[in-house]
């Protein structure tokens, strides 16, 4: 459940966290006014035992579930029996447990629970859950105000501060790579080197359309599948494919050699066919 927040967090902070520290810093302010403000005004007219939504509809859930289980006494007003068609469980009302162990553990009636209450004629099962899922609750959960900081230049600024200076970037930072948002293009190093026209006839033989019918992923499979044998002496893979997933692409031929009159590696070339974009650098080594 932590770990879900966090990644909520970083997907929702994804474009911010690259902006300075203090904008940052302002943003994260701005969103906790703007939330506790928003969840405070939701729920300030609640009754005193409503559920949140969300814990409401897991108990009309299991009210349905439930709707058809037996429930036997065997002491009435404290112990059930109940059949789920599965499995027979005891729910003991004075201690608040379920031999299910889905009311201890999550603090919301099970299915076993609504099954008794209905049985004693209790159609409100709000009571039953734990104070935690009521909207009194999460109102006061939100009752801080959360406040604009002010122009910087109203900001008392106490004495002795030390001054923190940026960390050094200029090498691998541990952990998973971060998110690229372009194709980077490995140096060419042979002098001499031509597509030839088979490869190109070879792409062009089942071109990717970009229709709603055409599944990208299919084409890069098929890509990548008819590609990874090509070799050529000092050339890398990834380059060679690089340079021919364009004449992949229905149109982009035509781009290609618009841009480059003689060969498909001079100028910037970049291709956009849905959701594939293709980024070649500019300057880089012509073949002759
Ligand atoms: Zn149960």
């Amino acid at each position: 459940m932590t770990s879900n927040s966090v990644e909520s967090i970083n997907n929702l902070t994804r474009h911010a966290r690259k902006a300075p520290i203090t904008q940052l810093m302002e943003w994260y302010r701005a969103l906790l006014q703007k939330w506790y403000c928003a969840h405070r005004d939701k729920y300030k007219d609640s009754g005193a035992n409503t559920l949140s939504d969300w814990a409401t509809h897991k108990v009309m859930d299991r009210m349905q579930k439930s709707a058809h289980w037996k429930v036997l006494g065997i002491d009435y007003g404290r112990l059930y029996q109940v059949d789920d068609r599965r499995r027979v469980h005891q729910v003991d009302l004075t201690f608040r447990t379920c031999t299910c162990r889905k009311w201890q553990l999550s603090g919301i009636p099970c299915g076993h629970v609504i099954a008794v209450s209905r049985k004693i004629g209790c159609t409100d099962c709000s009571h039953l859950a734990l104070g935690w899922f009521r909207k009194t609750t999460l109102y006061s959960t939100y009752q801080d105000l959360v406040y604009p900081v002010g122009e910087p230049s109203s900001w008392v600024r106490p004495d002795g501060l030390q001054v923190v200076k940026p960390p050094n970037m200029n090498f691998r930072t541990a952990g998973r790579p971060k998110n690229t948002e372009a194709i980077v293009v490995p140096p060419i190093l042979v002098e001499h080197f031509e597509l030839k026209q088979s490869l190109i006839n070879m792409m062009t033989s089942d071109q990717f359309f970009g229709l709603e019918k055409d599944n990208p992923h299919d084409h890069i499979r098929w890509f990548n599948k008819i590609t990874s044998t090509i070799k050529y002496r000092d050339v890398p893979n990834s380059m060679i494919k690089l340079m021919l997933f364009p004449f992949s692409l229905v149109g982009s031929r035509e781009l290609a050699r618009k841009r480059t009159p003689r060969s498909i590696l001079l100028g910037n070339i970049l291709v956009s066919k849905s959701s594939m974009i293709l980024f070649l650098p500019q300057n880089d080594k012509s073949p002759t």
